[in-house]
């Protein structure tokens, strides 16, 4: 597995980071000691850090993952606002994962200079979290051009954390070249890139080794996080970003699997999926309704639904 060096200042990390959204009851495709056990695995394939957040519920998942293994690092990210919703998200990310240390913070989904305004005093409690050695690098996840500049300008910050694949898939204000223009700027500014959605969420799995030579040759990332849900998917996505020949059984197994958002016919059509979707791929039309070419699968809106009607499947 190819090791990287995040930003400046960040640790070596590897290449590929395990995106632990796949595995967690948020998109609900596999058990919870399913998941652990395909962490548990790529884990041993070389993958050293995993990526998830407070709102993936899935924190004693990856604790137990990580039992023992206290050389794999583990970004999180939180809502909070305030400085007391900021303790509370430390803290239950501290327990839940079962580290004294956390290795990487972030604000989830800033998309602006304004939004991250918004965040100010949960920011200035994370970076005394980190002065105190609570955490060791802070930074933010986003889906927007704005929130990439924004973070590139916030003082202290080591990371961000952006949507980006080869066809701009799921970037909420802006082009692909603005994105790439962003992502430059934040870097050469010494800021640690690690992207999200590499595959479009699902959109372009049909010819991934595109999309992970795309984040390949983007100045400035220099690492991406993937979804992974299934011992095939970790080896064909591995092996393929090692440049290793894929068995056609495997090959098969893994690109077979066409993934969508499923709305349950109960669906009393209330609207709280549709506001909460950050690519605006929801709609009313007495019920709620998916435009299947905007939905990156992220599975936010599932969290909303009082009738658990949304699931990826
Ligand atoms: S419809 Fe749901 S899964 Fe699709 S992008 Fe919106 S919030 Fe994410
Ligand atoms: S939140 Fe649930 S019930 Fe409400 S519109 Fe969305 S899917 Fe339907």
């Amino acid at each position: 597995m190819r090791e990287v060096k995040l930003g400046f200042s960040g640790p070596m990390v590897s290449e590929v980071c395990f995106g632990s959204l796949a595995i967690s009851p948020l998109q609900g495709r596999v058990t919870a000691a399913e998941g652990t056990e395909i962490l548990r695995y790529a884990l041993e394939q070389g993958i050293s850090w995993i990526d998830t957040a407070e709102i993936y519920d899935n924190y004693d998942q990856i604790a137990r993952a990580l039992a023992g293994k206290p050389e794999i690092m583990v970004a999180t990210k939180s809502y909070a606002v305030t400085r007391s919703e900021m303790r509370i998200s430390l803290e239950k990310a501290r327990k839940g994962l079962n580290r004294e240390v956390l290795d990487f913070f972030l604000l989830h989904e800033q998309e602006s200079v304004l939004t991250l305004h918004g965040h100010q005093e949960a920011w200035d409690e994370l970076l005394e979290a980190k002065a105190r050695g609570l955490v060791r690098y802070v930074g933010i996840s986003t889906h927007a051009v704005a929130g990439v500049r924004a973070g590139a300008l916030q003082p202290g910050l080591d990371v961000i954390h952006p949507i980006l694949n080869y066809q701009g898939i799921g970037i909420i204000d802006g082009t692909l070249e603005d994105m790439l223009e962003a992502i430059s700027f934040a870097a050469d500014l010494g800021i640690g890139i690690y992207a999200m959605k590499v595959l479009g969420g699902g959109h372009l799995a049909r010819d991934p080794a595109r999309a992970f030579t795309f984040i390949r040759r983007v100045k400035g990332v220099q690492a991406m996080a993937l979804g992974m849900s299934s011992r095939n998917e970790v080896d064909y996505n591995l092996r393929l970003l090692a440049g290793e020949e894929i068995a056609p059984a495997l090959q098969v197994a893994v690109q077979a699997r066409e993934r969508r958002l499923y709305i349950a016919d109960w669906c009393q059509g209330c609207g709280r999926c549709v506001e909460v979707c950050p690519q605006g791929a929801l709609y009313l039309e007495e019920q709620a309704k998916v435009k299947a070419e905007a939905c990156v699968l992220c599975g936010y809106c599932g969290r909303v639904c009082p009738h658990f009607c949304l699931k990826i499947v």
